[in-house]
């Protein structure tokens, strides 16, 4: 270390002489001495990692001013509800799926307080943690068994370390995705700690090319969703028909990665969704099926195994569950949304109805909010289900334009509003689409536009 590194870290203010300011006499002392703390560190590693020259460091106010920004920071609200105009239904930066409101009550009631999570009220004794959720879902699906995890995408790594540690993982070139947030199913296989082998090209493969690759290495066949595009011309994705009589031939696993994973009938008619059906893809002997609990199904963030009973448990023994379980709160939220579906009311389920809200109906709820917001008109215009399913398949609908300039400034203005709105910019408006307003909303929303409004005006 240098003189000049040696004598800027030893001028340094003084944990006294923070505490000490007026400037941050509301805030608990504990409070402030960490984020003192916090701060200084930063400082003396850059110091002495010779990213800041000793000629810059920053004097005592400068330090001052830093550690009342870590504490405003560490006070400021920053996740908050938000009122998604946007005709994005499994909007990801929107937290995919709203829950349904007696949900979003059975969640409430367990969060407040105890909850029989691992309880069997009836002889007091130890009881499963998953019974609630499993039950429903072999009624919806005719699996042998379920488990639910934190996501799909700890579903899949929990079925392929469990099954596939040290062996082979056969995919189809075409189905090597990227989901996005650094879910890659090549990274996925490895991560596993098994061996991907690759078969097929990326835009033709049959069930022969996972034939031909087979040995007693092989653990899994994984057939997986492209969930987010679409392939169009001379393709061919191996028959899931074929890869079952391939998975049977060999004594070898079939696991699919369905992605959006859809519980009961399709919510969007004529769109080939059918391929997505948990419950399909289980009858004609796919081994085992992991989904998402937030995408299609509608419910909260979850990844859920269905499956051939034997291979169901390999996944609920293996030490990565533990790591990767569903926390009490989703737990409930899960099996409060699977009981909808399961008592015939699935279509009452928040993304189940945006989903299947007709155009009529929209345009209905468009005119009748464009007629609360001075010079709002209507136009049709198409939603998008979002979340990496139904890839380029719009929801025709209808949208409220607003005429004010410069949109991006009203956007703005509306995001940063209470409560938040995020709407659509295009064609150098903003269009509010009524499809992702939840009927609660609808009077919030007319508010902050006007509002916003105010705010873009001044
Ligand atoms: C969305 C998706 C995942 C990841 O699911 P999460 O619930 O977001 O973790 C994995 N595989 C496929 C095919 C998907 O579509």
């Amino acid at each position: 270390m240098d003189s000049n590194t040696r004598a800027a870290l030893a001028g340094l203010p003084s944990m006294t002489s923070i505490l000490a300011s007026a400037q941050l006499s509301d805030v608990p002392h504990d409070v402030v001495k960490d984020a003192a703390r916090s701060v200084l560190a930063d400082v003396r590693t850059a110091l002495l990692s010779g990213a800041l020259d000793s000629a810059h460091v920053p004097d005592e106010q400068a330090i001052l001013e830093r550690v009342t920004r870590v504490v405003q920071a560490a006070r400021a609200r920053r996740l908050r509800a938000v009122i998604n105009a946007t005709g994005v239904v499994l909007h990801t930066n929107l937290g995919r799926a709203p829950l349904a409101a007696e949900v979003a009550q059975a969640v409430s009631e367990v969060a407040a307080g105890y909850a029989n999570v691992e309880l069997e009220l009836s002889h007091g004794q130890r009881g499963g943690r998953l019974s609630g959720v499993e039950a429903p879902l072999q009624a919806l699906t005719g699996a042998d068994r379920a488990i639910a995890v934190n996501n799909n995408a700890a579903a899949v790594l929990l079925v392929l370390t469990a099954l596939s540690r040290d062996r082979e993982v056969v995919v189809s070139r075409g189905e090597l995705v990227e989901i996005g947030g650094s879910f890659r199913v090549p990274d996925v296989v490895s991560a596993g700690g098994a061996k991907l082998v690759e078969v097929g090209t990326t835009n033709r493969t049959r069930a022969a090319d996972f034939d031909r690759v087979v040995t007693d290495q092989t653990a899994v066949l994984l057939r997986v969703h492209p969930s987010n595009f679409r392939q169009v011309g001379f393709v061919h994705r191996p028959d899931r028909a074929a890869l079952v009589a391939v998975a049977r031939k060999h004594g070898v696993p079939l696991v699919e990665d369905l992605g959006s994973g859809l519980l009961g009938a399709a919510p969007v008619a004529g769109v080939g969704l059918e391929e997505e059906g948990v419950e399909a893809a289980l009858a004609a002997g796919v081994d085992l099926v992991c989904f998402s609990g937030d995408k299609l199904l509608g419910g909260p963030q979850a990844g859920i195994i269905v499956g051939r009973a034997d291979l169901v448990e390999r996944c609920r023994r293996h030490p990565l569950y533990r790591a990767l379980r569903l926390d009490k709160l989703g737990l409930v939220a899960l099996e409060a949304t699977l009981r909808m579906y399961v008592e015939g009311r699935g279509d009452h389920i928040p993304t189940r109805a945006m989903l299947m809200a007709t155009p009529d109906a929209l345009r209905e709820q468009a005119v009748a909010l464009a007629a609360r917001i001075p010079g709002a008109t209507v136009e049709a215009d198409e939603g998008v289900t979002g979340g990496g399913a139904l890839p380029g398949h719009g929801l025709a609908g209808w949208t409220v334009r607003l005429p004010d300039r410069p949109a991006d400034a009203l956007a703005k203005a509306l995001r940063m509003g209470s409560p938040a709105v995020v709407a659509r910019v295009a064609d150098g408006a903003v269009r509010l689409d009524p499809r992702t307003v939840l009927p609660a909303e609808r009077t919030a929303l007319v508010a902050a536009v006007a509002r916003a409004r105010a705010v873009n005006d001044r």
